[in-house]
This record gives structure tokens, C-alpha cells and sequence, in this order.
């Protein structure tokens, strides 16, 4: 037998000197002390009052500043501004801090790519640790990635077990998760999160194009699910199937609970479908779930332990009070890797108002509004596509399903076209675009054009039984990178 040339060895040598493993990369028992996974979140944090909550989110807020000083990117972003470590002193300064927005982080993957320089990990000089990579749902060009440490993994399917429970999912419990397995961080989330810190059984469905719809149906009865994971548009959609292609009424099914990122999706109507209660959640790629609704949706309590939220005037960066619409600041107090200080979201929400009934004191946001680079600027009125999906699904002779066209005319003028699908074709289209064009002038106070087409009619546009993430502005203006 021929012996390896000797460069050959040692080369093999060298590449096997250290493979980190994942469970002896965490203190496991300690890291559930820090972020107590549910039941025991419930019990613990979750009613702490807001003088101990604000302690400790100084105390892993200045942590999250040290790591993220150690950082190209923060230190660059923050030394343009004239920021020196050791000027933030506490949780009181934060808004003194530039924020910065996807832009930055684009801007960085260009200058150092493939991650650019705010993962905070260096193949080169640092010791391996066990990474996995999830993606933004990106819909143009490359996806944005986004690296996480086994810490950062934990604690954020800790988080994903806390909001399933708290939205009533239990032991043995079968949860069907209709989101895009893959690149999306979303899907591949939630199985870990449930599989590790709820006890029920993640059964991974996806999206249409994985698991087609009449499928997802036979297994949902079969196996007996009880709890769908998915966006509303295609939670209805699966409904819809059921009950006026299959004739089998969905609130026959024995389905608890829908839970889903609702927007402005109509809460009701969904409801009534499947005789199931919606919660809404807020999430993201870079972090996880950040805030959900509790048992009393009331808004979506922000898991505070773990994120600062802020709401901010887009144009002037003053914090909004309560009730008042801005956008989302956001900042980790957990990530080792990419931490986020001041992330500009651009997601449209505004804190609830008032307390609420299950006791937390943890502050809530009401629902994402839509994206403040969806907004269209329509003849001085400022349109979300969000905000006439909502609309659109509160009407019975619709289905839920929309796309939004705007375009500008050779005279320069702006003009938003939506396109909807009927129910079935027994509706009046004439009838259904009335009733719209009156509805949306009456809600958003300006007129559309509407233009009803056949259930079906939308989804190569929109993309819905195919994605998870589907397609309501088309921006034939100049397209936009997400
Ligand atoms: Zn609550």
C-alpha cells in the first residue's frame, strides 16, 4: 500500500485537531438560570416588576456593548459618529447610540464578503465553534445570511418554546409547521424551539411547494394536528381548500390554536374558519421571535429579558409614546454573534396601551403596521399593502388574496391598482370591486383601482403556493431590495 506523501499528512493532521461539539459548547443548566425556558419563564421573569426588569436589561445590556465593541463593524459605525468605548455608561444612554439599518449590513457584506464584518467571528484566528446559517426570506438577489452560536441558537429556541406555550401548546401536542423549510430562518426555528422546550411533536409540512395542499390536509386529519405554524395568507388558503374544494367544514378538524405573524391580516374572519384561536407574533431572522401574544391577545408582550424595543419617529428618531405608530428599534441582549444595538427594522408597530389581564409587566406592541419601505406615497396619503390586505380580508366575497401594482403614468402621476381574487366564481366581481374601491376610500381615504380576478388568479404573481412569503407590492416604479 502506497504511503501518503508526508505534506499530505500532516495536512489531514491539522485539519482534525479540534471539532467543536455542540453540547459540551454550553453550560446548558446554567444558560436555563439566565433564560428560563417555559414553564418556568411563566413563574420567574415574565411577572417580574419593571424596577427589576430594567436592572437586569442594564446589566445585559452593558455586557451586549462590551461584545459588540469587539466588533469591526460597531466599531467603525460608532467611531464615525464619535462614539468611544466607555461613553455608554447604561440602559439611560441608549438613545444617544446611531442606529443603523439593513443598508449598513448590506454595505458591509459587500465590503467583506461572504458575511461581512459584523458576525464578530474570524475563521483565521478564532477557536471553531458549532455554527448553523439561516437566511432572511429575501425575494430579490442573494438572501442575507445571518451565523448563530450555539448560545444564540439556545436561547432563541428557548424563546420560540416560551411563546407556544404560552399560546397553549402542551406535551404531545402535534404542532404542523407550514413555513418554508430551507434558507428562512422561520421554519427550521420553530422545529427546534418545539422539538427542545415544548414536549409536542413539530411535524414539518412547509410551505405549499414542500408539502402540497390537499397533502398538508390528509395529514393534518390523520395525525391529528392541533395547532398550525404558518402566514395567515396561506392558514386561510389551506381553509379555504378544505371547505369549498373538499367540503370538510376546518372547524371540524379539532385545530386550537393558528399561530401566525397576523399583521393586519383580519383576526376574525380566520378565526371563524377554522374555529381556532389566532395569536400573533413578531419575528425575525437575525433574532428569532421577539415578542408574542399571550392567552388574552392583547398585543404581543416583548420577551424583555432577551431584546430592548424601541419605537421610533422615522424622520426625527424621537421615541414615540405609547399608542403612537413608529418604527422598531431593536437590541439584543443575548447574541455573541452579530449582536444588534439599535437595529432600524423598518417594521411599523406601536406599544400597546394599558395593562394586561395575564399579569405581565413585560411591555407589549400592538401589531406590525407593515414595513416602512413598503410604504407607498400615493397623491400626499401614505398607503401600506398591509393595511388593504386587512381590509381586503374582512370581506366575505373576497378570499384574502392581493397583490398591489403601482405605477406612474407618462404625466407623472402615481397610481396603486389592487388586484384580488373572489371566494368562488359565484360572486359578482363588479360587485366585490364596488364594494372595495367604497371601502378602501372610506378606510385609507383615497380611491384605487380594483380589479377582481378567480381564485388561483393571483398566485403566480404573489408567489403564495409556492412561498411562504408571499408577494403584495409590485413597484413597477424601481425595484427595492428587501
Ligand atoms: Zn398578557
Amino acid at each position: 500500500m502506497p504511503t501518503p506523501p508526508a505534506d499530505r499528512s500532516a495536512h489531514l493532521e491539522s485539519r482534525r485537531a479540534v471539532i467543536p461539539r455542540y453540547y459540551g459548547s454550553l453550560d446548558f443548566e446554567q444558560l436555563w438560570r439566565e433564560f428560563p425556558p417555559a414553564p418556568d419563564y411563566f413563574a420567574a421573569c415574565y411577572r417580574d416588576s419593571r424596577e427589576s426588569l430594567h436592572k437586569l436589561q442594564n446589566e445585559r445590556f452593558l455586557a451586549q456593548m462590551r461584545r459588540a465593541w469587539q466588533i469591526p463593524f460597531y466599531q467603525r459605525h460608532w467611531k464615525a459618529a464619535g462614539m468611544e468605548a466607555g461613553d455608554i455608561r447604561s440602559l439611560d444612554d441608549l438613545a444617544s447610540i446611531p442606529p443603523f439599518s439593513v443598508h449598513d449590513l448590506w454595505a458591509a457584506i459587500e465590503r467583506n464578503p461572504p458575511w461581512g464584518d459584523f458576525m464578530g467571528i474570524d475563521p483565521a484566528v478564532d477557536a471553531p465553534l458549532p455554527l448553523v446559517l439561516q437566511t432572511s426570506g429575501g425575494t430579490t438577489g442573494l438572501p442575507r445570511p445571518m451565523l448563530y452560536s450555539p448560545r444564540d441558537r439556545e436561547v432563541m429556541n428557548i424563546i420560540t418554546g416560551r411563546r407556544l406555550y404560552m399560546q397553549g401548546v402542551r406535551p404531545f401536542d402535534i404542532v404542523q409547521v407550514m413555513l418554508s423549510l430551507g434558507l428562512p430562518n422561520g421554519g427550521l426555528l420553530a422545529r427546534e424551539g418545539i422539538w427542545k422546550y415544548t414536549g409536542a411533536v413539530p411535524v414539518m409540512t412547509g410551505s405549499g411547494a414542500q408539502t402540497p395542499t390537499r397533502r398538508q390536509i390528509e395529514i393534518m386529519r390523520a395525525w391529528k394536528t392541533r395547532h398550525l405554524v404558518g402566514f395567515p395568507a396561506y392558514v386561510r388558503h389551506v381553509g379555504l381548500v378544505m371547505r369549498d374544494e373538499l367540503g370538510i367544514d376546518p372547524r371540524s378538524c379539532g385545530i386550537r390554536s393558528l399561530i401566525v405573524h397576523l399583521g393586519l391580516d383580519d383576526r376574525h374572519s380566520l378565526e371563524a374558519l377554522w374555529g381556532a384561536r389566532v395569536y400573533d407574533t413578531y419575528g425575525t431572522n437575525e433574532c428569532g421571535s421577539l415578542a408574542a401574544e399571550c392567552e388574552y391577545q392583547t398585543g404581543m408582550h416583548v420577551f424583555e429579558d432577551a431584546f430592548l424595543i424601541e419605537i421610533v419617529d422615522p424622520e426625527t428618531g424621537r421615541p414615540k409614546g405609547d399608542g403612537e405608530k413608529g418604527v422598531i428599534f431593536q437590541t439584543t441582549l443575548f447574541k455573541h454573534l452579530a449582536p444588534l444595538v439599535r437595529f432600524n427594522s423598518n417594521d411599523i408597530s406601536a406599544f400597546a396601551t394599558g395593562a394586561c389581564p395575564c399579569g405581565s409587566h413585560h411591555r407589549r406592541i400592538d401589531r406590525i403596521h407593515g414595513r416602512a419601505d413598503n410604504m407607498v406615497k400615493l397623491r400626499g396619503t401614505n398607503i401600506f399593502p398591509e393595511a388593504i390586505g386587512g381590509l381586503v380580508s374582512e370581506n366575505a366575497g373576497a378570499n384574502g388574496e392581493y397583490v398591489c401594482i403601482v405605477e406612474r403614468s407618462a404625466s407623472g402621476r402615481e397610481d396603486m391598482t389592487v388586484m384580488v381574487e373572489a371566494v368562488s366564481a359565484q360572486v359578482s366581481r363588479d360587485r366585490l370591486a364596488r364594494e372595495l374601491v367604497m371601502r378602501f376610500k372610506e378606510a385609507l381615504g383615497v380611491t384605487l383601482a380594483v380589479t377582481v380576478v378567480e381564485p388561483g388568479g393571483l398566485d403566480e404573481l404573489t408567489g403564495l403556493s409556492i412561498t411562504s412569503k408571499t408577494r403584495r407590492l409590485i413597484d413597477k416604479r424601481g425595484e427595492a431590495r428587501t
